[in-house]
C-alpha cells in the first residue's frame, strides 16, 4: 500500500508541535527540510523521534564521496529513517551515502529538481538529452549504487518500476486531493492516481499542513490509500 509522508514545512519548531499535537494518537511519517533543520539542529529530529513518529530528512547531500559518507554515519546515529543524496554527485558518492547510512534506514536519490527545465539542463549543465532521459539515467546509477529508490514524480512511477526495478522506491510529491488548491505545484496527481500508478510514498505538504482541520485532512487522505 501507498504510505503518506506530511512534509513539515514549517519555519519554526513551535508550529511543528503544534501541528503534531493536533495529531495526536497518530504514528506518522514526516519530512525536515533544510530550513528547520538548519534552524532548529539535529534535536528536533530526536524530539520528533522520541513521540513515535518516523523522520525523513530531506537535506540532498551533494559532496565529495569521503564527506558524504562521514555525514550520513551521523544521520544513521540520529535515527533518521529516511534521507536522500544528490544523484548527480555521482556513482561513488552515492555508494559512500549508502556504506554511511546502512540499511537501517531507506537512501533514495534527488534526480533533476522540478525548478530545472529541459532547457536549463541543455544550456547550464550542458547535458544533451531529454529530461526524461536524465531523470531514468540518475535512477540506473542510483540503482546501480544500491540506493533504495528515488524521489519522483507519481507520472512516472510506472517507467521506473517497469525500467528499474519494481522494488526500486518511488517517493513522489506533488500530491493534491481533489478538494485542495494546486499553490505552486504545476503537474498534480491525486493520493489515489499516485496510488494506482504504484508510488510507494506519496508526500504531501500543504493540503494538510495548511488545511482549515489538518487531522480530518490527514484522515481523509489515509482513508483515500487504504481503499486502494
Ligand atoms: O506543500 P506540498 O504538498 O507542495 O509539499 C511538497 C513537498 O515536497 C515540499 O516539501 C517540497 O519541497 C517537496 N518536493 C516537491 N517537488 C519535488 C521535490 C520535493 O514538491 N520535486
Amino acid at each position: 500500500m501507498t504510505k503518506l509522508i506530511i512534509a513539515l514545512d514549517f519555519s519554526s519548531k513551535t508550529d511543528v508541535f503544534n501541528f503534531l499535537d493536533e495529531l495526536k494518537g497518530e504514528t506518522l511519517f514526516v519530512k525536515i527540510g533544510m530550513e528547520l533543520f538548519y534552524k532548529e539542529g539535529p534535536s528536533i529530529v530526536k524530539e520528533i523521534k522520541e513521540l513515535g513518529h518516523k523522520v525523513f530528512l530531506d537535506l540532498k547531500l551533494h559532496d565529495i564521496p569521503n564527506t558524504v559518507e562521514r555525514a550520513m554515519k551521523n544521520l544513521k546515529e540520529l535515527g533518521v529513517d529516511m534521507t536522500n543524496v544528490h544523484a548527480s554527485g555521482g556513482l561513488e558518492m552515492m555508494k559512500a551515502a549508502k556504506r554511511g547510512f546502512g540499511d537501517k534506514g531507506k537512501l533514495i536519490a534527488v534526480s533533476q529538481l522540478t525548478s530545472i527545465s529541459e532547457e536549463t539542463m541543455r544550456t547550464e549543465q550542458l547535458i544533451n538529452t531529454t529530461l526524461e532521459e536524465s531523470v531514468l539515467n540518475y535512477a540506473k546509477l542510483s540503482y546501480e549504487a544500491g540506493l533504495d529508490g528515488m524521489v519522483c514524480s507519481a507520472m512516472e512511477v510506472e517507467k521506473i518500476h517497469h525500467d528499474i526495478h519494481k522494488d526500486f522506491l518511488c517517493v513522489t510529491p506533488g500530491i493534491r486531493p481533489k478538494t485542495s488548491e494546486r499553490g505552486d505545484q504545476k503537474r498534480v496527481v491525486t493520493p489515489t492516481q499516485a496510488s494506482l500508478w504504484g508510488s510507494d510514498y506519496i508526500v504531501v505538504g500543504r493540503p494538510i499542513t495548511q488545511a482549515n482541520d489538518r487531522k480530518q485532512a490527514y484522515l481523509d487522505i489515509m482513508q483515500e490509500l487504504e481503499q486502494n
